[in-house]
């Protein structure tokens, strides 16, 4: 899809992209000015393999700081983190230390693509287990109990969830939490890389499951809250001893460390004013709630206003056996593949195909994460291109007979 986006676009068209799994804001300017001090202060040779040990201590006192219970001591010390280039080198490195050669990993899908393929780079098995719309797209404790087998060795979860926009309560946590106390051989990867993007107060993280401190790897970083991705700083915390020594060799032998101006600008903005944070979630939510304004009357979806992160995720399946109009691209596209009904909407990578051909709108099928009868739109742009994309959409979807 981002390929024959591109295509359209050099081809001239007006396509509106809203498949960006970035914020779109500048960096807080303290951090960029950050960058700019680090490299005048030469900060330009290799460092400690685990991270910078101000960041590390910052990352510390940053994760233990999603506490709900906030008495007493911090949960996390330095030592209890290691800074990697970005949190999808921290998620993957997790996965290569806990996991070998035919070990089960569970997988609730809707998920980001990456964990099933760092689950097969590690020669592990990916077990999806499915979500649902009808459940707010949220692991029951049934689910997951049905799904461990003597084989399996962790279970991943985002919260809140890419793509789905799902939060997990406090209450849902500790429900599986229940179930993984019964299973010691079991860990956790916890990816909470959008907790700040949360829309009904602090997110509920999992780092409260104080009896699974010494298996639960938390993960997060700096892309999604301080409009960073391209600085590639994310880390992981985990208590657990063993697992922050062969990680850590791991990791020495992959990159030395992470990039240390960037390490030093990350370092910045979790000791700065996080202020600037509020904002961009404020922006965020009056962007979410005109999405869903715009698109929960939209025929043949179905809509839950998402609680977290930036994309909305609708049910598309009332317009699987629909028909483009016959004068359409998209219905024109299928000459260089006569084998493809040339009108008919089957699923939902043929309607985001009709979406970019027709309406110019640029998203992604729910296929791509494991869930086919849904899309992912992101919101991560301004309300004018929210507002123009979802007249797009909606005329394009006006026009399915
Ligand atoms: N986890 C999830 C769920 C994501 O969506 C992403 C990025 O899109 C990442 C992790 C990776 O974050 P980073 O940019 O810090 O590597």
């Amino acid at each position: 899809m981002a390929a024959k986006a591109a295509e359209l676009k050099a081809a001239g068209e007006n396509v509106l992209s809203m498949s960006l799994g970035e914020p779109d804001f500048p960096t807080p300017a303290f951090v960029k000015q950050a960058v700019k001090d680090a490299v005048d202060a030469d900060l330009s040779h290799y460092g400690p393999v685990p991270g910078m040990p101000a960041l590390r201590a910052a990352a510390a006192k940053y994760m233990s700081s999603f506490v709900a219970d906030k008495g007493g001591e911090d949960v996390f010390s330095a030592d209890d983190i290691i800074v990697s280039v970005g949190a999808k080198q921290a998620i993957c490195n997790a996965i290569e230390t806990l996991v070998g050669k035919g070990d089960e990993v569970i997988l609730p899908t809707p998920c980001w693509v990456s964990y099933t393929e760092m689950v097969k780079l590690a020669e592990g098995v990916p077990v999806m287990v499915r979500t649902t719309y009808d459940n707010d797209f949220i692991l029951t404790p049934e689910a997951l109990e049905a799904a461990i087998t003597p084989r399996t060795r962790l279970l991943i979860l985002c919260t809140p969830n890419n793509p789905t926009g799902a939060v997990y309560s406090a209450e849902e946590i500790d429900a599986l939490a229940r179930v993984l106390l019964r299973h010691p051989n079991i860990a956790v990867i916890a990816d909470e890389i959008y907790n700040k993007i949360c829309y009904a107060g602090a997110c509920a993280s999992w780092v409260d499951q104080k009896q699974l401190l010494d298996r639960m790897v938390v993960v997060n970083g700096v892309s999604k809250a301080f409009a960073m991705t391209g600085y590639r700083i994310g880390w992981l915390a985990c208590k657990n001893r063993d697992f922050i020594k062969a990680c850590t060799r791991l990791q020495g032998q992959q990159i030395t460390c992470a990039t240390m101006v960037a390490q030093y600008a990350a370092c910045k903005a979790l000791d700065g004013d996080l202020t600037c944070l509020d904002e961009m979630v404020q922006a965020f939510e009056r962007r979410r709630d005109l999405i869903v304004s715009l698109a929960k009357d939209i025929p043949g979806w179905k809509v839950r206003s998402p609680k977290g992160a930036f994309y909305l995720f609708p049910d598309v399946t009332g317009l699987f056996g629909k028909h483009a109009p016959a004068d359409s691209r998209y219905a024109h596209r299928t000459a260089a593949n006569p084998q493809t009904p040339a009108t008919l909407i089957r699923n939902a990578d043929d309607l985001c195909e009709y979406l970019l051909t027709d309406g110019l709108v640029a998203c992604v099928s729910g296929s791509a994460f494991g869930e086919p009868t849904c899309l992912r739109i992101s919101y991560a742009c301004s309300e004018q291109q929210i507002t123009e994309a979802m007249r797009r959409i909606r005329a394009a979807i006006e026009r399915l007979k």
